[in-house]
């Protein structure tokens, strides 16, 4: 009896020992997921349990606060993640093969963007959800916009930033300015009616009415500017300036080591800002859902245009995209968008796949082994102009009105919708409903009112979250797919791996020594480490 309770307690210890451990493992390796998780559940619980309480503008604000802050600190790092780590990420890399996964990393995004748009089109001829929905005249006028060749234009004025400092807090956008046009005085009467005369009643009087014309409005285009950082200048400059100074050697050396402690620094300040977002996730979920309009409405309203853009994410962003992993790179894809999940939260709760980036870096990095030249070169451009759920909501959205409208779209129109509604998402920038502005685009192609946008505002925020989901899927998937194409001209380590070995622990300072383009290590802290980051050429060791 004796011997069975102590090997009760033996099992009990070992078993309470091997569970703990395994809690604490579980903890250490999937603690900030769950709690990310977690949250999204406990915000959307909040939201909808303080929504009876008529919280005023003030107290809404206050209470968005925690969450204000969340996407401030993530906004904060784009910049010096962006151009640190392409500046050095470039620097170390060839221009030849540089260019070469430039073309394939182009040619990959704009197939991506176009098979979701065919998936939408497709959707949305099947379900045909404008057939029920019902909107009650609920429109309002907006005026005119932008043409597509404005916004074709922009978009490469962008790229181009007149002044640098400029492009890091807003963007060239044309401006449609209306100038009314005066209108000649018409001196004879247009309307005659009578009405009652005072003294009189039994007789009428004449009254003589002018009527004056309708203005004439005409629309200017004009250079104006929007409040946003204009990313994708920031990225080609930064890419410019990397491959430069790659082919500087010892000179630009001084600069990429700069670049490369920016860059350390920012990945862990990142490490370190991701435990707070947790309580900031609650606090933005909350708020959204305090903030918005019956959502009975817009299930009645708008629910099965919602049914179709959220299918065609869900077909694209979970089977077509992680199908497309397979094929290519021959591996399971979902360990590989389990290791993804913490910025599909992020994105779910942002909105934004700009804002998103510090954190799909990371998980890309840490979780994923993609190599770092690979990420810091896909995934900022992808961020900027790879918009798979984007370009799809686009198209389902457009041809939504065209069916609201009874308007008969043919073959001909559904290519123009496709193509634009392609270059509408790479115009739009990864911020909160920047897909709602470039839509207006894909509307006034095939010829369909502009103001007729405010048929689908209602369900825009939460269809918003779950494209830039998939927008930052597409991205973090095509950094796998890229660093798998691109393999043999990334190999992580040289045939002088025994140098590497060697090398090992020698204060960094004296790294730069042998710093050029061959083989790989890591400097954390003052010491080399063994993992693969930077290439440096140590032939002449
Ligand atoms: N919010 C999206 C993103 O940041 C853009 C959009 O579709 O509105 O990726």
């Amino acid at each position: 009896m004796e011997c069975m309770k102590s090997s009760l307690q033996t099992l009990l210890a070992v078993d309470s020992g091997s569970l703990k451990a395994w809690l604490k493992d579980f903890c250490k390796r999937n603690g900030l997921l769950t709690l990310s998780v977690l949250s999204v559940v406990v915000g959307c619980m909040l939201g909808f349990l303080l929504r009876d309480i008529n919280f005023s503008d003030q107290a809404k604000i206050y209470f968005y606060f925690p969450g204000e802050l969340l996407v401030r600190m993530l906004k904060m790092l784009i910049l010096p993640l962006i151009t640190s780590s392409l500046m050095s990420g470039l620097s170390a890399m060839d221009s030849k093969v540089c260019g070469r996964m430039g073309l394939i990393t182009i040619t990959y995004y704009l197939w991506t963007t176009f098979m979701a748009v065919i998936v939408g089109v497709v959707l949305v001829s099947i379900i045909h959800p404008g057939a029920d929905a019902k909107t009650d005249g609920e429109r309002v006028s907006g005026g005119p916009v932008m043409t597509s060749a404005d916004a074709l234009l922009d978009l490469i004025r962008n790229m181009i930033p007149s002044n640098l400092i400029e492009a890091t807090f807003q963007q060239y956008r044309t401006q449609l300015i209306p100038i009314v046009q005066p209108v000649t005085s018409v001196k004879t009467p247009d309307f005659v009616y009578l009405v009652p005369d005072e003294k009189d009643p039994t007789l009428s009087k004449p009254v003589f009415l002018e009527l004056t014309p309708a203005p004439n409005v005409i629309y200017k285009s004009l250079p104006g500017s929007s409040k946003e950082m204009n990313v994708l200048g920031i990225v080609f400059f930064s890419a410019t300036i990397g491959l430069l100074l790659g082919t500087m050697g010892e000179r630009g050396t001084p600069m990429v080591n700069v670049c490369q402690c920016v860059n350390e620094c920012v990945m862990k300040v990142i490490s370190a800002v991701v435990w707070y977002f947790p309580l900031g996730i609650v606090f933005l979920v909350a708020g959204k859902i305090v903030e918005m309009r019956d959502p009975s409405l817009i299930g009645k309203k708008l629910g099965m245009y919602t049914v179709t853009v959220v299918s065609g994410l869900l077909l694209h962003g979970a089977v077509i995209l992680p199908l497309l992993y397979l094929f290519i790179t021959r591996k399971n894809p979902i360990p590989y968008v389990r290791g993804l999940l913490q910025a599909l939260v992020i994105a779910l709760a942002t909105s934004s796949s700009s804002a998103t980036l510090p954190i799909t870096m990371k998980c890309l990095l840490e979780n994923n082994g993609i190599d770092r030249r690979v990420a810091r070169f896909v995934l900022p451009m992808g961020a900027t102009i790879n918009m798979d759920g984007t370009a799809l909501y686009e198209a389902v959205a457009a041809i939504f009105i065209a069916q609201v409208n009874e308007y008969e779209l043919d073959f001909g129109q559904l290519i123009t919708i496709s193509i634009t509604a392609t270059a509408a998402s790479i115009g739009a920038a990864g911020i909160p409903q920047a897909g709602l502005v470039t839509m207006v685009i894909v509307l006034t192609s095939v010829g369909l009112p502009a103001d007729d946008i405010t048929l689908i505002l209602a369900a825009d925020w939460a269809l918003d979250r779950f494209r830039t989901v998939v927008n930052v899927l597409g991205d973090a998937l095509a950094a796998g797919i890229i660093a798998h194409l691109c393999r043999k001209d990334f190999l992580p380590y040289s045939d002088k791996d025994i140098l590497i070995c060697n090398i090992q622990n020698l204060p960094a300072s004296e790294i730069p020594l042998l710093a050029s383009k061959d083989c790989v290590f890591e400097v954390l802290g003052d010491v080399v480490t063994e993992k693969p980051a930077v290439y440096y050429n140590i032939a002449q060791v």
